[in-house]
């Protein structure tokens, strides 16, 4: 269904109208024309796992126009649209591969930042939430792993074990998306700390920096032959 037709359906707010209107005129304007530049940077191989200059440039634009965050329903932290409101903009910035992340408004980051502003404490918060809200660092989300049908995440199988004060985690993840970027600094891994529980209530998700010992990224997977270099859905 268009978005014409689902504006009569579910009328968007004044604010989403807005909104719809200056992210329409700013991706046409300022983002479709930087693709090729972004192609070319992507398509170096000295450059491929860099970030191009000309996407913090816009990402400053961006916010500077107040086009950030939209993603997020939170007024303080986000736009504080409604899904309806926001379903349009995520529709106008698909028409891009770079745009989303214009607008900070990019996954995996998207999804964690919602994870860690309502479910993690102020002190897990404290050294990650800030700094992806204001786009300065990536993150990424680690589920899928090669030895088990991940669509069901009661097959995860990666042990996470309490020791003392830490969490001892050993395995295999892969399809991990942005992790290959450079800026990426934590990731959210998910795994099984009480494998006697029942099914569902086995697993839980651990913050782990991406520069903590042991963590090596092994390699980008491809998906009809791309790596979707520079942030790739890498091996860890
Ligand atoms: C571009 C891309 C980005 C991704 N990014 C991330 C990411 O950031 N983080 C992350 O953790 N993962 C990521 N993934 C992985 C993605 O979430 C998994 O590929 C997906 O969940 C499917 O899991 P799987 O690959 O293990 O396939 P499987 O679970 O093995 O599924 C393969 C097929 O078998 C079917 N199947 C599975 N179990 C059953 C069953 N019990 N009965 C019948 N049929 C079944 C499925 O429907 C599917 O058709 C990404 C994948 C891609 C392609």
């Amino acid at each position: 269904m268009s978005t014409e037709r689902n504006a009569t359906l579910f009328p968007f707010s004044d604010r989403s109208r807005e909104l719809q209107s200056a992210v329409a005129g700013f991706v046409a304007q300022r983002i479709v024309p930087a693709e090729i530049a972004f192609h070319a940077h992507a398509a170096d191989p000295q450059t491929r796992w860099t970030i191009p200059p000309l996407l913090e440039s816009l990402k400053a634009e961006a916010k500077a126009r107040g086009l950030w965050n939209l993603f997020l329903p939170d007024p303080m932290h986000g736009a504080g649209l409604s899904n309806l409101d926001y379903a349009p903009i995520a529709e106008l910035t698909g028409r891009s591969l770079f745009a989303p992340e214009v607008f900070n408004c990019s996954a995996p980051d998207t999804g964690n930042m919602e994870v860690l502003l309502h479910f993690a404490t102020p002190e897990q918060q404290a050294p990650w939430l800030p700094r992806l809200l204001a786009g300065e660092i990536r993150s990424a989300f680690a589920m899928t792993e090669p030895d088990v049908a991940s669509s069901d995440a009661t097959n995860i199988a990666l042990p996470i074990v309490r020791d003392g004060d830490e969490f001892v985690i050993n395995g295999r993840k892969w399809w991990t998306t942005g992790a290959g970027d450079p800026r990426c600094e934590l990731l959210i891994v998910m795994g099984v700390t009480d494998p006697d529980a029942p099914a569902h209530r086995r697993q839980s998700m651990v913050l782990v920096p991406m520069a903590t010992p042991g963590v090596r990224v092994l390699r980008p997977l491809t998906v009809f032959g791309y790596d979707d270099a520079p942030h790739g859905h890498v091996e860890i």
